[in-house]
C-alpha cells in the first residue's frame, strides 16, 4: 500500500456567489427600470406634445367657428325679430284706420279728442300721432316734435316713421304710426336680452356697432350694444383712444364685404381691472337694414391656458403611471431573477452532490473512493490522536485468487463479485462505519466503536458471509473468499499509513496461512 498526500480542499463559497449575483441583478433591475421609465416618459411626453398641440388647434378652431356662428345666429335672430315686429305693428297701424276715421267723422271732432283717444288706450302706447288742420296745414298736436311747424309733407315725417298711416277728416287730418326710433327701441330691448345670454361665455365678447358712411366720406362706427361694457354704448369707436381692445372693431371693409374676421393682438380687461394684451380672434357681420356690425371676439391664449392646465394634469398622471409600471416591471424582473437564481442554486446543488458522489463513491461498487477514504482515515486518525477518541477497527480485505475468478467466469462476473463483497460489508455497517475501495480487489472497512475484543468475531463474520453467499451471474454460480488483516491506530503512529502497514502485514499473514481467514496485527 503506497502513502497518500492529503491536499486541502477549498470549499466553494456558494453564499458569496449568490450574494454577488443578487447585487448584480439588483443593479441590472434598477438600471433597466430607470431606462424603461425614462424612455416611457420621453415617449409619452412627445405624444402629449403632439396631442396637446393638435387639441389646442382644434379647440381654437372650434371656438372660432362657434363665435362666427353665434354672430350669424344673432343676425338671423335680429332679422326675424324685426320682420315679426314689423308685421305685427303694421297690422296694428292699418287695422286702426277705420276707428280713427270714425273719430274724425264724428260731429265736433277736435284735436283734443283725437289725442285722448290715442293716449287713453294702453295698447296704442307705442304709436306716435300728429294732428293738423287740413285746410291750413297747421299742426295742432305733435308731442314728439317730428313734423315741425308746417312740414306736413316734409321728408322728416317720412324718415321719422317706420310705419305710417294718414287719415283725413273734414277738418282735421291725423298722421300716426310707429316711428323708427320707437321701433328700434323695442328691437333693442329684446336684443339686449339675447346678447346678455351670450355674454356669459368665457373670454369671449359680443357687441354691435352701427357703421355708416358720413357725408365727408369717412366711416362712423358707434357702439350700439355692449352687454359687457354698457358704458361704451353711444361711444364713437373710431375715435382715437377708444379703440384699444377687441371691442373696437376695425370697421373698415365691412361695408364693402359684409363680413370680416381677423386674428391680432388686442387689449383685454382683466378681472382685477388691469389690462392685458392677448392674441384675439375677432369676426363681424354686417346687418344692412340697421347698418349694424354684429361682432364677436375671443382670447386665443385663454384656450391655451386651459390646454396647459390639462397638459400639466396629464403629465402628473403620466409620471404616476410610469412609476407604477416601473415598480411593477422591477418586481416582475426581481421575481424572475429570484426564480432563475433559485433554479440555478438547485441545479448547482444537484451538480455539487453529483460531483461529490463522483469524488466520494466508487462507480462500480458504491464503496467510498480511495480519495475520500484518505480523508476519512486522516480525520479518524486526527480524532484518535488529538481528541483521544477510540480508534476505529481497520480491516483490510483482499479477494483471494481473484485473477482466477476473472479468468474462470469473466471480468464482468469478477465485477459482480466485487459488488457482492461491498454489499455484504455494507450490511454490517453501523453509524458512520464505511467501506473504502482502496484499489483493484482490495478494500478497507472502517468500523467505529468496535472494541478489540469483538473485532475478531466481526471480521470473521464478514469473511464468512462473503464466503458462504453464492454469486449468480448470467447463469453462472460461484463463490469468493477474502483474506482480512485487522488493526487499530496505535499511539506512536505518525499517521494512518502506519496502521495500514500493520493491517497489510496481517493480511499478508492471512494469505500465507492459506487465505479465507483473518489475522489481527499486534
Ligand atoms: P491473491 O489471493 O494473492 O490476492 O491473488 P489475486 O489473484 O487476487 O492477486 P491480486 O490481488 O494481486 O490480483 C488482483 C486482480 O484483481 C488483478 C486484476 O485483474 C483484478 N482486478 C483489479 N480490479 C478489478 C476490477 O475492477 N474488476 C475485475 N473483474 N477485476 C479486477
Ligand atoms: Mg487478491
Amino acid at each position: 500500500m503506497e502513502k497518500e498526500e492529503i491536499k486541502e480542499k477549498k470549499p466553494v463559497d456558494q453564499k458569496r456567489q449568490i450574494k454577488r449575483v443578487m447585487i448584480l441583478s439588483g443593479l441590472i433591475i434598477g438600471a433597466t427600470a430607470l431606462m424603461f421609465v425614462g424612455s416611457y416618459l420621453r415617449t409619452v411626453q412627445r405624444m402629449q406634445e403632439i396631442y396637446t398641440n393638435r387639441a389646442f388647434q382644434d379647440a381654437v378652431e372650434l371656438r372660432r367657428v362657434h363665435v362666427e356662428e353665434t354672430v350669424s345666429n344673432l343676425i338671423t335672430e335680429i332679422d326675424q325679430m324685426r320682420e315679426l315686429r314689423l308685421r305685427d305693428e303694421t297690422s296694428l297701424v292699418k287695422g286702426l284706420a277705420p276707428a280713427v276715421e270714425a273719430k274724425l267723422a264724428g260731429a265736433g271732432a277736435n284735436a283734443a279728442q283725437i289725442k285722448s283717444y290715442f293716449a287713453g288706450d294702453p295698447s296704442l302706447s307705442s304709436l306716435t300721432s300728429i294732428i293738423y288742420e287740413e285746410s291750413s296745414g297747421k299742426i295742432l298736436a305733435d308731442e314728439r316734435g317730428i313734423a315741425g311747424e308746417t312740414a306736413v309733407w316734409s321728408d322728416d315725417l317720412e324718415q321719422a316713421f317706420m310705419i305710417m298711416e294718414r287719415v283725413k277728416g273734414d277738418k282735421l287730418t291725423v298722421v300716426y304710426g310707429i316711428t323708427n326710433s320707437s321701433f328700434d327701441k323695442e328691437i333693442t330691448s329684446i336684443l339686449t336680452e339675447r346678447m346678455e345670454a351670450y355674454s356669459g361665455e368665457e373670454s369671449t365678447l359680443y357687441w354691435i356697432d352701427r357703421v355708416t358712411t358720413l357725408d365727408n366720406g369717412k366711416v362712423s362706427t358707434v357702439r350700439v350694444f355692449d352687454p359687457d361694457h354698457p358704458n361704451r354704448v353711444g361711444m364713437n369707436v373710431n375715435d382715437a383712444g377708444a379703440g384699444a381692445g377687441p371691442w373696437r372693431f376695425a370697421s373698415e371693409g365691412i361695408l364693402e364685404t359684409g363680413s370680416v374676421d381677423h386674428t391680432d393682438d388686442a387689449e383685454w380687461e382683466t378681472e382685477s381691472g388691469g389690462k392685458v394684451t392677448a392674441q384675439t380672434y375677432t369676426c363681424a357681420k354686417y346687418y344692412e337694414p340697421y347698418h349694424w356690425a354684429v361682432c364677436g371676439a375671443f382670447r386665443i391664449d385663454a384656450i391655451g391656458l386651459k390646454t396647459v392646465q390639462s397638459q400639466e394634469a396629464s403629465r402628473k398622471e403620466t409620471i404616476r403611471v410610469g412609476v407604477q409600471m416601473a415598480l411593477f416591471f422591477a418586481v416582475v424582473l426581481a421575481v424572475a431573477i429570484l426564480l432563475i437564481l433559485r433554479n440555478s442554486a438547485r441545479y448547482f446543488n444537484i451538480r455539487q452532490s453529483r460531483l461529490k458522489d463522483q469524488v466520494e463513491r466508487d462507480a462500480l461498487t458504491s464503496a467510498n473512493t480511495r480519495a475520500y477514504g484518505i480523508q476519512i482515515l486522516t480525520d479518524a486518525f486526527k480524532r484518535f490522536e488529538n481528541d483521544r477518541d477510540d480508534s476505529p477497527a481497520l480491516m483490510v480485505l483482499d479477494v483471494d485468487k481473484f485473477k482466477n475468478i476473472n479468468d474462470t467466469y469473466g471480468h464482468d462476473a469478477g465485477d459482480e463479485a466485487l459488488k457482492h463483497i461491498v454489499r455484504t460489508a455494507m450490511r454490517m455497517r453501523r453509524g458512520r462505519d464505511c467501506i473504502i475501495r482502496w484499489g483493484g480487489d482490495e478494500f478497507i472497512a472502517v468500523f467505529y466503536k468496535l472494541e478489540r475484543a469483538r473485532c475478531e468475531t466481526i471480521a470473521n463474520k464478514l469473511r464468512k458471509l462473503v464466503a458462504d453467499n453464492h454469486i449468480f451471474y448470467e447463469g453462472q454460480e460461484f463463490q469468493v473468499t477474502i483474506s482480512v488483516g485487522v488493526t487499530f491506530f496505535k499511539f506512536g503512529d505518525k499517521d494512518y499509513n502506519d496502521a495500514l502497514k500493520r493491517a497489510d502485514e496481517a493480511l499478508y499473514a492471512s494469505k500465507e496461512q492459506g487465505r479465507n481467514r483473518i489475522c489481527i496485527a499486534e
